[in-house]
């Protein structure tokens, strides 16, 4: 920790804050300058607060030289971190990019759901998505099949092979939701419900943790850590876009910039959601190149047998087909940027 004085400190002001850190375990090295005098600060963070500090009589910055996040961030684990998602599919570090489709919710429609299946298996995605129990932002919208969504789920993945990742909204349904997916997601709106992050914690299955519409990439880390310090180290970080000015052509902001970010001080495998990012069918495409050129390990997209009709995000949903050919692409892309060769 850097402690920063303002230049009309008086020497008292800067023996008062050295006094504190040191009765806290700190070791003090002075740079006294001509100007300003700069303390370093050598000890255990946790045990002071650096905004109390900062507002000490004399200080005129605190910075903190680790980040905060120490356990899902590279000081503490170089290496990337792979997860195996099951059936023989991992996710991270220089694994090939697992793709996941189906369709926003789960809808009473089995066989709506299985058609995207079987063609999401076909096209080569590993992971069938679809939402059981859906945060909407209106309590009139379509609120999800809940259970018996999930049992559709768990019986599409019996006939094709498939992996299943469903969204647990509540601490309580955890264990519900648990009982039927491979992967539990944690929406947007939820990335800092820190009660059920610690909860997911104590859960074994891997977690795909979204990033809030207005949340920092910073706070993003800091959500995942709640999960990887309360016990569960299979967590993968989901790019969803976020809230912008200009919502008439796009739903949220795509942070591209994000993934690499992400990847710099972090070992955890990044995914990218185009549709939640853009809301608009025909940039899914360009969304995905993009995404996978930035180094994403993976994508998920919703993928709808009837997007004209679907109870929620049909908007923003591929056809079948569409969905078809754009995984040709995304192969070929694949081929070109060099499967195995994705950089850190
Ligand atoms: C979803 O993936 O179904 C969803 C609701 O997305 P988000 O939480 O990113 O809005
Ligand atoms: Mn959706």
């Amino acid at each position: 920790m850097i402690i920063v004085m303002e230049p009309t400190a008086s020497e008292d002001q800067i023996q008062k804050v050295a006094k504190k850190l040191e009765s806290l375990d700190f070791k003090i090295v002075f740079n006294r300058g001509e100007v300003m005098t700069v303390l370093a600060a050598i000890g255990d963070k946790r045990l002071v607060d650096p905004a109390s500090l900062a507002s000490m009589e004399g200080v005129r910055e605190v910075k903190l030289i680790q980040e905060p996040f120490k356990l899902s961030g590279r000081e503490s684990k170089a290496e990337d971190t792979v997860i195996d998602l099951g059936n023989g599919t991992k996710i991270g570090g220089k694994e090939p990019s697992v793709v996941i489709a189906g369709p926003c919710s789960v809808e009473r429609n089995f066989e709506g759901l299985l058609k995207v299946a079987q063609a999401a298996k076909e096209a080569g995605a590993k992971v069938l998505r679809g939402g059981a129990f859906k945060p909407r932002t209106s309590p009139y919208d379509f609120q999800g099949m809940e259970e018996e969504g999930l049992k559709y789920l768990a019986k599409a993945r019996q006939k094709t092979g498939l992996l299943i990742a469903t969204e647990v909204m509540d601490t309580p349904e955890i264990e519900l939701v648990a009982g039927y997916a491979d992967i539990l997601q944690v929406g947007a709106r939820n990335m800092q419900n820190y009660k059920l992050l610690k909860a997911l914690g104590k859960v074994k299955k891997p977690v795909i943790l979204k990033r809030g519409p207005s949340a920092s990439i910073r706070e993003f880390l800091l959500a995942s850590e709640y999960i990887i310090y309360a016990g569960n180290p299979n967590v993968i970080l989901c790019e969803r876009g976020v809230k912008g000015f200009d919502s008439h052509y796009t739903r949220n902001i795509l942070d591209i910039a994000s993934i690499a970010v992400i990847k710099k001080y972090s070992h955890l495998p990044v995914i990218v959601d185009p549709s939640h990012a853009t809301g608009r069918r025909y940039l899914i495409e360009p969304m995905s190149k993009a995404s996978m050129a930035a180094g994403a390990h993976g994508l998920m997209i919703e993928v709808h047998h009837d997007p004209e009709n679907a109870s929620s995000d049909g908007a923003q949903s591929l056809t079948v087909d569409q969905f078809k050919e754009l995984m040709i692409d995304l192969n070929r892309l694949s081929k070109l940027l060099g499967e195995g060769s994705r950089k850190n």
